[in-house]
């Protein structure tokens, strides 16, 4: 097969690029993802987000080894195994990264990425439905917020005294309450703002995938592996990314690329396709028998990523309790809704 682009995982990133490099109907492009399609209804209903937890047939279920720092336990490190990716397991809440991170990312050289370089990308890729914010007689919201993207972002469809308690106590406080976390700041206390629509998830494969499904120049591939990337020297010397073998139905196929391969497996993923295409540390891609074809320091290291770690109170009015939702007859009414 031959393609002027290959994408590796249709995850968040796979998925929007599936969608953004097709739209020129003069190229081909060919997305490879290694999980099936999101038919399973616990993918979509946002009660459902616990059992993809675990559920290994849409979950990877990675964990971290055991180390001192965490006790020598071993940490779930869950990661989406679907079309969608992670945006498919997700906790659904959308906040965009702190505006300081990309002006930072920017001083250090990195032209291109700083806050006000990518909101616009942030605005285009948004369909912000809140109506609080956006009803506003007040033009500020839409300076950096966007209406009409393919991503739906909505308010949490229901509010809870015992939250709206917290939201009063911490600005008692002195922490001050946040409207909008997307908006000009983002500490301060407030609801989330959740990628849904209707109450159901809008994962990257709704937004991007569904609505150009009929497209003839992308193929989506699922249930597709990829084992590892294949280079070639282009005229300067260094090694050129042709194409891929990936494994599908216990066959292994090759992919070539007029273009570009273009790696978007996730954080955990993408390096791991890197070593085995042999890019990464010489020592350790010849303890395991992989030919070093570039020699990078910084390939499969300085991962950081954030713990969830949940805090319960004991209420005195027990009548405010979300748990009381999650018992008996209350259950009932929460699983209908
Ligand atoms: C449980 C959980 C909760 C989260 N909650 C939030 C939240 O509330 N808000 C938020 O903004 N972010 C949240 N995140 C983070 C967010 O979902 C991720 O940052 C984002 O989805 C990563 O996108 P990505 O494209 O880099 O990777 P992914 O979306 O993970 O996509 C990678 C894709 O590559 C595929 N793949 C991997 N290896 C191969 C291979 N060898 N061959 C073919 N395909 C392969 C995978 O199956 C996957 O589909 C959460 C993540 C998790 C796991």
């Amino acid at each position: 097969m031959l393609a002027d682009y290959i994408i590796i995982g249709g995850g968040s990133a796979g998925c929007v690029l599936a969608n953004r490099l097709s739209e020129d109907q003069n190229v081909s492009v060919v997305l490879l993802e290694a999980g099936g399609k999101d038919w399973n209804p616990l993918i979509h209903i946002p009660a459902g987000y616990i059992k993809t937890m675990v559920n290994p047939k849409i979950n990877w279920m990675f964990k971290t080894e055991p180390e001192e720092v965490s006790g020598r336990r071993e940490i779930a490190i869950p990661r989406g195994k679907v079309l969608g990716g992670s945006s498919s397991i997700n906790s659904m809440i959308y906040i965009r990264g702190q505006a300081q991170d990309y002006n930072q990312w920017a001083q250090k050289g990195n032209s291109g990425w700083s806050y006000s370089d990518v909101l616009p990308y942030f605005k285009k890729s948004e369909n912000c439905t809140i109506k609080s914010l956006l009803d506003l007689d007040d033009e500020r919201p839409l300076q950096l917020r966007g209406k009409g993207g393919p991503l739906e972002v909505s308010a949490v469809r229901n509010t809870y005294p015992v939250l709206d308690t917290l939201i009063k106590a911490a600005s008692s406080l002195g922490y001050p309450a946040n409207l909008d976390h997307n908006g000009d700041k983002q500490d301060g206390f407030g609801y989330y703002q959740l990628t849904q629509k209707r109450g159901l998830r809008y994962s990257t494969r709704k937004a991007y995938l569904a609505p150009i499904k009929n497209r003839k120049n992308l193929k989506v591939l699922t249930s597709a592996f990829v084992e590892f990337i294949r280079f070639e020297d282009g005229e300067d010397g260094l090694p050129r990314a042709v194409g891929l073998t990936y494994s599908k139905n216990g066959q292994q196929l090759d992919v070539f690329a007029n273009r570009e391969v273009i790696l978007s497996a996730g954080a955990i993923q993408s390096p791991q396709i890197l070593e085995l295409s042999g890019i990464g540390q010489s020592g350790r891609l010849s303890q395991l028998g992989i030919e070093c074809i570039v020699n990078i320091k910084g390939v499969g290291e300085n991962l950081a990523d954030h713990y969830i770690s949940r805090i319960s109170w004991k209420l005195k009015n027990k009548e405010l309790s979300i748990n009381r939702m999650s018992r008996g007859v209350n259950l009932a009414k929460e699983v209908l809704r």
